[in-house]
């Protein structure tokens, strides 16, 4: 399970999380929605500790996070718990599609490299690229480095895959190929976390939807209820101002 509470995380001044609790339970696929500067992606990243936030806890399967009393060890230990898939896909340029992919296996896992391949070559197959192994990431579409970021983010089989609007930097055309490798993770009971502006692909593929707006978690449930019936008059403001 993971288990999020009393989250708070200011930039300088700006109180950008205000007291954030959620739980999201092993299998679950939740969507985070919410206008721009909500703090989703801040959210996101506190998850794993790219943000480390003032105060609150972070539970993630067996690891326990007081950000009160923070020890290397255990910002150590929470980041391994999940993989976080980037809007600009944040691949090594100098390294190809498999380089990539198994990057983590060679150096968090001191794997070697032949295992390492093996599960590369399985993933990239997997995510539709089984004759892009050896490309850069320059020789591959937007829609291609994104699969790439997907399976990099299954190698070291994290708990949970946190994805910060995944498609919004893709053509349209190449947002399809990229929502399917998603549904399927969907369909294995992977658990996700998708901050995305895809409303469509939330109704469709999450469990559960969170709105999020000036920091907090303003209302959440089965997307049919916030799609359909939103209680909160932001989420209404917000959901009619999409259409
Ligand atoms: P978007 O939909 O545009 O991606 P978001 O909901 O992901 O927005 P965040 O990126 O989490 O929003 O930002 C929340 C607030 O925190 C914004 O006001 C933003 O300007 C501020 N912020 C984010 N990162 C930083 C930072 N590193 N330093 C200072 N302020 C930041
Ligand atoms: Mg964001």
């Amino acid at each position: 399970m993971i288990k999020v509470s009393g989250l708070q995380k200011k930039f300088n001044d700006l109180q950008v999380l205000h007291h954030i609790d959620l739980e999201i339970n092993k299998g679950e696929v939740v969507a985070i929605i919410g206008p721009s500067g909500s703090g989703k992606s801040t959210l996101l990243r506190c998850l794993n500790l790219l943000e480390v936030p003032e105060e609150g806890t972070v539970v993630i399967d067996d690891v326990v996070v007081n950000m009160r009393e923070l020890a290397k060890k255990d910002m150590y230990r929470l980041r391994q718990k999940s993989a976080m898939v980037f809007q600009n896909y944040n691949l090594f340029k100098n390294k190809t599609a498999l380089q990539n992919v198994i990057e983590s296996l060679l150096v968090a896992k001191k794997m070697k490299e032949r295992e390492a391949k093996v599960i590369g070559e399985r993933l990239l197959e997997m995510v539709g690229l089984s004759g892009k192994f050896d490309n850069y990431p320059s020789m591959l579409s937007g829609g291609q480095q994104q699969r790439v970021g997907i399976a990099r983010a299954l190698a070291v089989e994290p708990y949970v895959i946190l994805f910060d609007e995944p498609t919004s930097a893709l053509d349209p055309e190449l947002v399809g190929e990229v929502l399917n490798v998603m549904r399927s993770l969907a369909d294995k009971d992977t658990t996700m976390i998708i901050v995305t502006h895809e409303m469509s692909f939330a109704r469709e593929v999450a469990d559960r939807v969170v709105f999020m707006a000036d920091g907090k978690i303003i209302e959440q449930g089965p997307p049919e209820d916030i799609f359909t019936n939103p209680q909160n008059e932001r989420t209404k403001k917000f959901l009619s101002q999409l259409s």
